[in-house]
């Protein structure tokens, strides 16, 4: 009993009181989430808008969520009231789409573009040089109503930390140099259980911790 609890306290311990804890909540019961909460826990992450859509409207109000998975923009609409944060924006046309319907809600939302780190092939995240066009255009100084807050990454899934070492650094020098530019820029999302430490000594902001709080997912039930 009680290991939600017990997790999030040794974690919360581990780790540098400067790097923010999301506590990755998806397929997980509102009972799970109620225990985070009720331990302390403020900042949830899910991956689809749907589901985080009906935990936000059965927890508490004060609980910020974070949307980390891949976007459709058919859906944002349902989430722009609420949403604190969003991890995985790698395409202009969905930045376009959040600023639309952040504007009817009179909202600004945080956004972070999701950077291609892995070596592995993987559909998502945009290359750093895209990342760059982006932050230079004139396009987005248009959209008042979304704020580039950082940038978030996923390294390979893998054991070997070198291979994890270069991918998170090679984010990191990526995030100094904009940092240095832009004053919104000021959080890296990476590092997930498996990778979190080494996310963090390569000069992670931010982690999303899932089954290392809430134990292995089962996609079955
Ligand atoms: C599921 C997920 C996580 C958390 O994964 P764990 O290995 O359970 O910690 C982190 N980030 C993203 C983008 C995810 O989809």
């Amino acid at each position: 009993m009680n290991y939600i609890k017990d997790n999030l306290e040794k974690i919360n311990t581990s780790i540098p009181e400067d790097v923010t804890l999301v506590a990755v909540s998806k397929t997980k019961p509102i009972a799970d989430l109620q225990e985070a909460y009720d331990a302390g826990q403020r900042i949830f992450g899910e991956n689809k808008i749907q589901e985080m859509v009906t935990k936000f409207d059965s927890l508490p109000k004060d609980i910020q969520w974070h949307m980390i998975g891949h976007l459709q923009s058919n859906k944002v609409k349902y989430m722009a009231h609420f949403v604190d944060l969003i991890h995985g924006v790698d395409k202009f046309k969905t930045l376009k789409e959040i600023n639309k319907q952040a504007k009817k809600h009179d909202r600004v939302i945080n956004c972070l573009l999701q950077a291609r780190i892995a070596k592995e092939e993987t559909k998502f995240g945009l290359p750093f040089e895209e990342i760059t066009a982006i932050l230079k255009s004139e396009e987005i100084q248009n959209l008042t109503n979304v704020k580039i807050v950082g940038f978030m990454g996923m390294a390979t899934f893998t054991d070997d930390e070198t291979i994890l070492n270069e991918e998170f650094s090679s984010l990191k020098a990526f995030f100094d140099h904009h940092k240095s530019q832009y004053p919104a820029i000021e959080i890296l999302s990476m590092g997930m259980s498996g990778d979190y430490q080494l996310a963090i000594k390569n000069g992670s902001t931010m982690i999303r911790v899932g089954s290392s709080i809430f134990g292995a997912r089962n996609y079955l039930t």
